[in-house]
């Protein structure tokens, strides 16, 4: 497994490979899946995605400054390069982009970003101002950079998701946006780098986000019973998106927000 810390190393070796490829007269199938790191399980349901469905796959690991609301949430970020490194190299990860400080990925000093103006305003992004064009921001950067054929997504986040996907259609990316299932824990909790936060008692009531959002039918119902469980609820939402109808939720457990989202669409839904 190949690991680069700078574009420049990262670009020579993207650049020989697809060379090799278009001698040998085949063209190269390049899943890519991007993360900030601290890598889980619904991580590892991406990458092995994309190894099904590739020929190469490569990884990003950055925590990018700028979708994060506060200084002091950027800082408690989990950050496990060497285990992630790891958990890449047995998912069978051909190579992981993990540039080196902020001035990698930002040679303009942050003078250009991406705004969606609809969508993005509301949910997310209405708790978390700017979140989103530093989310979508860096997604196009790493997209222009790695040109894969496919890039892959969770659905945890989904209004994230649905973002990339206008993004890509807005600007005509080449890359398809793939969006992958949630993984959860036993108990139903979505898997997320930052559980690693929550205490033992907060760890034990968490699981009653997915529970309550998926047995009470009426949201502002389902929101009231979280807040007398002792969850901060942001928002507890229906909303129809175009791939159909989710519910989705953000709440805090002391100084851990949780989001989640399911489908209003499937057999299972309330
Ligand atoms: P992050 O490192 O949190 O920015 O996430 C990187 C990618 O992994 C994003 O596309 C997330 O939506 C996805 N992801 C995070 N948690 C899960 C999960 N529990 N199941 C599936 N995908 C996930």
């Amino acid at each position: 497994m190949e690991v680069f810390k700078t574009l420049a190393e990262f670009r020579v070796w993207k650049g020989r490979l697809e060379e090799h490829y278009i001698k040998a007269g085949s063209r190269l199938r390049i899943g890519f899946v991007p993360t900030m790191g601290a890598l889980h399980e619904g991580h590892v349901s991406l990458m092995q995605q994309s190894r099904a469905e590739n020929d190469l796959t490569i990884l990003s690991i950055f925590v990018n400054p700028t979708q994060f609301n506060s200084v002091e949430d950027l800082k408690q970020y989990p950050r496990t390069t060497g285990q992630d490194l790891e958990i890449a190299h047995r998912c069978g990860v051909d190579a992981v982009l993990i540039p080196h400080g902020s001035e990698e990925l930002y040679p303009d000093y942050f003078s250009y970003q991406v705004t969606e103006k609809v969508l993005s305003k509301s949910f997310e992004g209405e708790h978390r101002p700017g979140h989103f064009d530093g989310m979508l921001t860096v997604v196009l950067k790493l997209l222009n950079l790695v040109r894969a054929t496919k890039a892959y997504f969770g659905e945890k986040d989904f209004q994230q998701l649905a973002l990339i996907e206008g993004m890509a259609k807005a600007f005509f990316l080449e890359t398809e946006i793939v969006g992958c299932p949630t993984v959860r824990e036993e108990d139903g909790l979505a898997m997320s780098s930052r559980n690693l936060r929550l205490s033992k008692q907060e760890r034990m009531l968490a699981p009653k986000l997915f529970n309550t959002m998926t047995t009470i039918v009426d949201a502002a119902e389902a929101r009231a019973e979280l807040e007398r469980d002792g969850f901060k609820v942001d928002y507890l939402v229906d909303h129809v998106f175009s791939s159909g109808k989710r519910r989705l939720v953000a709440a805090s457990l002391g100084d851990v927000r949780l989001i989640d989202n399911v489908s209003l669409e499937s057999e299972s839904s309330l």
